[in-house]
């Protein structure tokens, strides 16, 4: 499979895989999309979800990577990835959750880190030399789950930027007790901030002369693709348990990677009806929806902190997949945004109406599919306990918390400290290798 940058509209350049994986970033500024969507075929789909998610997961996989990856290699990396349970559960009339949040962080995230850690591990077998850098921005989840899903992957160093104060206590034990290979990064600054020194490392040509770096967050074809897979184990789960065929499927959205791995998947044969994305008060994109116009902004901090993002990066890729046809975009995609206030609302009504503790982030899902009344299920994206301050503050109940998560909060936080400068960062970096 080949790969074009969003920008390239002629279709000039034409990327590799391993180089894709290895640039994050197209050097246009763009982002990397599959030359051509592949079709799944869903009797196929069906029949290995009902043997396990790895089965079917691994059938998806073979059809973007089969090329590069021989089947016996890409199949048990799969099955190491995605070592975990995905439940659909039902909670409510017409009200199904994809629990995405039952691996290693308690995050959605875990699916594309840790295929990604994988991918790139065999990847870089191939070569020798130098250290990979993994550079990443976080606003919490994705730190912890890139962290985890490359720890201990062998000519890989991670370097994880997360904004001081703006991340839980949890998320940040997640990211600094792990050591080895991980490196976390502290700035004094939002997650803007640490997604703009990221960019400009990337796009520092002579820095990247002297160190080979790439990104995990999730403009990373590796950590974009495998999130498609999730959107057609959902679909089988609320098929059988519903007859139906064509759910509205709300997505909690903040970079919109999630959101983006959802159209993709609708574009290699998934039936949806329409998506809905569900956004905190950083709502660029719910606005986009019913404008048509696109602002950035920077990013206000919200008590979904997951989804604290004014200028997300994926947008660009939304775009792209409906050939900037506003019509078509938002006659297929609806966008629905929460106050904090709303947030605690809806985590109320869960837990009173159904005894059931969500989350902040997928609390925003259930709001936008409560408001348009939709038939489908939704993605539910981080376990409640890594947000326990919250819920404890709005029902007074302590989550249950899954063991992996004890464990990282017994250990010792291990970080460094950086200002919000752009040349401290790239010394820091090149002083690792
Ligand atoms: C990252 C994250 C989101 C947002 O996902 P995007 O792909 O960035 O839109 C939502 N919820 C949780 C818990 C997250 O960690």
């Amino acid at each position: 499979m080949r790969y074009f940058s969003t920008r390239d509209t002629l279709k000039k350049n034409a990327f590799s895989l391993k180089e894709c994986a290895f640039r994050g970033l197209a050097p246009d500024g763009g982002l990397f999309m599959p030359e051509s969507i592949p079709q799944a075929d869903m009797n196929e789909v069906q029949r290995l979800a009902d043997i396990s998610f790895a089965d079917m997961a691994s059938y998806l996989a073979s059809l973007f990577f089969g090329e590069e990856i021989e089947k016996e290699l890409l199949d048990s990396l799969v099955r190491k990835a995605f070592n975990f349970p995905c439940p659909l559960v039902k909670i409510g009339d017409n009200d199904y959750a994809l629990e995405l949040f039952h691996g290693p962080t308690s995050a959605f995230k875990d699916f594309g880190a840790r295929f990604m850690g994988g991918m790139l591990g065999l990847l870089k077998k191939q070569e020798t030399e130098e250290k990979l850098f993994v550079l990443t921005a976080t606003s919490g989840d994705t730190g912890s789950a890139v962290a985890a899903g490359f720890h201990n992957v062998a000519g890989i160093d991670v370097v994880v930027l997360y904004p001081n104060g703006k991340v839980s206590n949890l998320q940040e034990s997640q990211m600094t007790t792990l050591g080895g290979n991980i490196h976390p990064i502290r700035v004094n600054g939002t997650f803007d901030d640490c997604q703009s020194l990221v960019k400009q490392l990337f796009n520092d040509s002579v820095f990247r002369e002297n160190c080979k770096v790439t990104s995990a967050n999730s403009i990373n074809i590796l950590r974009w693709i495998p999130q498609s897979f999730y959107y057609f184990y959902g679909w089988c789960q609320w098929h059988q348990q519903t007859g139906l065929s064509h759910p509205d499927i709300t997505i909690p959205s903040g970079n919109y990677g999630n959101a983006t791995a959802g159209l993709l998947a609708s574009q290699m044969g998934l039936p949806v009806n329409r998506f809905i994305v569900a956004s905190n008060a950083n709502d660029v994109v719910p606005k986009y929806l019913v404008s048509g116009s696109y602002e950035p902004k920077t990013s206000i901090h919200t008590i979904a902190n997951a989804m604290d993002v004014g200028a997300p990066s994926n947008f660009e890729r939304m775009t792209y997949l409906f050939q900037n046809d506003f019509n078509l975009i938002s006659s297929s995609i609806q966008g629905f945004s929460s106050e904090d206030k709303e947030i605690r609302e809806a985590i109320r009504n869960l837990y009173e109406k159904f005894g059931y503790i969500s989350d902040p982030h997928s609390a925003c899902g259930w709001n936008a599919a409560q408001y348009y009344q939709a038939q489908g299920f939704r993605l539910c994206t981080a376990h409640a306990a890594k947000f326990h301050e919250v819920i404890e503050d709005t029902i007074g109940v302590k989550p249950p918390v899954p063991e992996t998560l004890k464990r990282a909060m017994q250990k010792e936080k291990h970080f460094t400290s950086l200002p919000n400068d752009v040349q401290i960062l790239k010394d820091f970096i090149l002083s690792l290798q």
